[in-house]
């Protein structure tokens, strides 16, 4: 079934035009142009209700993946309710800030942390570094000793577990650059116990993204509990598991995520039994199907092979089908009687750059409007200037209110840093 309701119940066609929430998808496109990154407050809101209730009977910080979608708006919506922050970057870090996270809830991956940004987050002291190499615990050490703190770490461990998603965001294997291999773990916690401006608090793991079933962690999880168990005979005692992110988001219409409250009955029981307090990364889950791409179609062009719908919007707005060849659901803003079936590319000059390859929506013409579903993480986030575009506006709803959440870049935008220092 195409361009219908059933796809997402914050995207709903009324009087045969989509909206958001209570608002026209038109009427906002009139008022703010074209293209633009268009996101549910309540969709958001609902996600985070969803989260905190399948968690409520266990002692559970949620950190919210910054990297998903880092808008101030968005980040403030988190910080409202109580959400903490997963960041992998000092920039992350500046603008969890900035929205109000208090460090107590911010912990911080990656496995290439710079001296800067390990300063910069050893000041704010922030809850736990999430370390990802032997290395890295010196280098945190040795920076704490200079400014005269204490940072805390948990050890981000690669449990060797396939999650079955995409290869480039499958994070927990063997081969993979992120944690140290669940092997090595115990010896690398008691190296660690010697260094005087450390403090271990935690393990942690994430194992992948857009994870589609819950077996993958359970794995995942039983393995890091008996290292916990391990460490505990040696005399370590940690304060949080944490269990990293992952969790996957409807992208087609036949995509069947995992059920937050089964994913939080399956794992709760295993960490239960360490005793330690738990820690959730959700990104995408929490903001991936609150947003869309919505893109004005600028020309139909027939070949022998294939119709084209060209639109306003490419892989420098969504690189996600370009990188991942992933699928957003599209569907046509306007309902019409009649469909086509059609490629929805954008200008961009790359054979890579497409929305959507053969898909049947309704009927559109020049003027006409689309929405690439499911485009709220790794969206706007991971968007660039290519081919010198600004960047898609960002709008947020909020029952039948919407405003502007992201200015669109202009031109004097663009060239800005150059400019000032051009010979
Ligand atoms: C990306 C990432 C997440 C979030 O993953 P989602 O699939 O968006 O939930 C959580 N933790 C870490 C360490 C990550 O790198």
């Amino acid at each position: 079934m195409i361009d219908s309701n059933d796809f997402n119940s914050y995207f709903r066609y009324k009087d045969g035009v989509l909206h958001c929430e209570d608002v026209s998808i038109e009427t906002i496109a009139k008022k703010v142009g074209t293209p633009f990154y268009l996101y549910s407050k309540k969709a958001i809101i609902d996600k985070i209700n969803e989260y905190k209730e399948a968690f409520k009977d266990y002692p559970t910080i949620i950190c919210y993946a910054a990297k998903a979608n880092s808008n101030l708006s968005i980040l403030k919506i988190f910080q409202e309710n109580d959400i903490g922050c997963d960041i992998v970057s000092g920039g992350e870090l500046y603008k969890a800030k900035k929205a109000g996270i208090p460090s107590n809830k911010i912990v911080y991956a990656g496995v290439g942390k710079t001296d800067f940004e390990i300063e910069f987050a050893i000041r704010e002291n922030i809850l736990s570094f999430n370390v990802e190499s032997y290395q890295e615990i010196e280098v945190i050490n040795s920076i704490a000793e200079k400014v005269g703190k204490v940072a805390r770490i948990s050890i981000r461990v690669n449990p060797d577990v396939d999650p079955k998603t995409h290869p480039y965001i499958s994070t927990g294997m063997k081969k993979s650059k992120f944690g140290i291999d669940i092997d090595e773990a115990l010896n690398i916690y008691k190296k660690a116990m010697q260094f005087k401006n450390i403090e271990i608090i935690g393990v942690h793991c994430h194992i992948g993204s857009q994870i589609m079933s819950i077996s993958p962690y359970i794995e995942a999880v039983s393995k890091v509990a008996e290292l916990v168990d391990k460490l505990k005979k040696e005399g370590i005692e940690l304060k949080y598991f944490d269990i990293g992110g992952g969790i996957g988001i409807k992208y087609k219409i036949t995509d069947e995520p995992p059920n937050i409250k089964d994913f939080a009955n399956a794992i709760i029981p295993i960490v239960k039994q360490t005793g330690l307090n738990l820690i959730i990364e959700p990104g995408r889950s929490l903001i991936g199907e609150a947003g869309a791409l919505i893109t004005k179609v600028l020309f139909l062009k027939d070949k022998k092979e294939k119709h084209f719908v060209i639109v306003d919007s490419g892989m420098n707005d969504l690189v996600r089908p370009s990188i991942y060849d992933a699928y957003h659901h599209i569907m046509a803003v306007k309902i019409k009687d009649k469909t086509i079936k059609a490629d929805i590319v954008g200008p961009i000059c790359e054979s890579g750059d497409f929305l959507g390859i053969d898909r049947e929506i309704c009927q559109v013409e020049r003027g006409d409007l689309v929405a690439v579903m499911s485009a709220g993480a790794y969206g706007a986030s991971m968007s660039s200037n290519y081919n010198v575009r600004p960047r898609a506006l960002e709008v947020l709803v909020d029952n039948n209110n919407f405003k502007i959440i992201r200015e669109r870049e202009d031109y004097n935008y663009l060239i800005k840093l150059e400019e000032e220092v051009i010979q």
